[in-house]
């Protein structure tokens, strides 16, 4: 588990500033909503927690530890992207194991002797191979293993993505609009769903959505951002009862 500390944070593509100085504390184990609308810079900052991106000014904490210049496969967070990005050519398994695969091969790659030849790969193939189901087993697709994305719905695509989010048992998740490219329906089943998978292991969510709705029934505190700020983060009640400005109201629809 880990809290996440952003620090002024900046962002320039080019001479456009996306992120305009953004700060937040998030605790261990809290569940955090960034909203806003499109283009504000909410997969910016996302991509930047994760590593995919670096600042152009600013500091991150991930656990107390500050992360600059530490790589994406590094930072121990698993971010979970609106397009799922699953591999078509690899099984249900094989696509859930990738973050391991990948653990094993930065480790080989640090030894002396290629991979394969490693003393203990099989077992290492079997662990992999354990803790695989087991992610599967969490999300209800452990009969879906052998199959290709090609041969699922969007629903289940998505919780291949969340099952290789969990596997690597991450101190954080960042998830990135999970939940828009399923139906109404499935988007209401899907969110109660990784409201108890937040509940039950306890670890630090970091959640983007346009829909504030989703936010609202989701969320310990909620971030609204606009323009590359966070206008105001605070818990749903207050965002709603008593919010910082007339922008913040508009996008919350809060009476006014
Ligand atoms: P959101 O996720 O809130 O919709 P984004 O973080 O994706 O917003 O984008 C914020 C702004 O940054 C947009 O104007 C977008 O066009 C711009 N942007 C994002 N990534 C890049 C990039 N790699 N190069 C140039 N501009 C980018
Ligand atoms: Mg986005």
């Amino acid at each position: 588990m880990a809290t996440v500390t952003l620090r002024d944070i900046h962002k320039s593509f080019g001479d456009t500033d996306v992120l305009r100085g953004v700060s937040l504390d998030i605790a261990d184990g809290e569940f955090v909503s960034l909203v806003g609308p499109s283009g504000c810079g909410k997969s910016t900052l996302l991509r930047i927690i994760a590593g995919l991106e670096s600042q152009s000014s600013g500091q991150m904490a991930i656990g107390g530890t500050p992360v600059d210049g530490v790589r994406a496969a590094d930072r121990n967070l698993s971010m979970v992207f609106q397009s799922y990005a699953l591999y078509p050519h690899l099984t249900v398994a094989e696509n859930i194991a990738v973050p391991l695969r990948m653990r094993q091969l930065s480790t080989a790659q640090r030894l002396p002797v290629v991979g394969s030849f490693l003393p203990g790969a099989s077992a290492a193939n079997n662990a992999i191979s354990a803790r695989v189901a087991e992610a599967a087993e969490t999300l209800e697709i452990g009969a879906l293993l052998n199959r290709k994305p090609g041969q699922l719905s969007g629903g289940q695509r998505q919780r291949v993505a969340l099952g290789r989010a969990l596997v690597r048992n991450p101190a954080a998740f960042l998830l990135d609009e999970p939940l828009s490219n399923l139906d109404a329906k499935l988007r209401v089943h899907t969110r109660l769903e990784i409201a108890e998978l937040h509940k039950r292991l306890g670890a630090t969510f970091i959640y983007v959505t346009h829909d504030q709705v989703e936010a609202m029934t989701m969320s310990d505190r909620i971030a609204v951002m606009m323009g590359g700020e966070i206008l105001q983060c605070d818990t749903p009640d207050r965002i709603y009862e008593d919010p910082s400005d007339l922008r913040v109201a508009e996008f919350i629809g809060s009476p006014k």
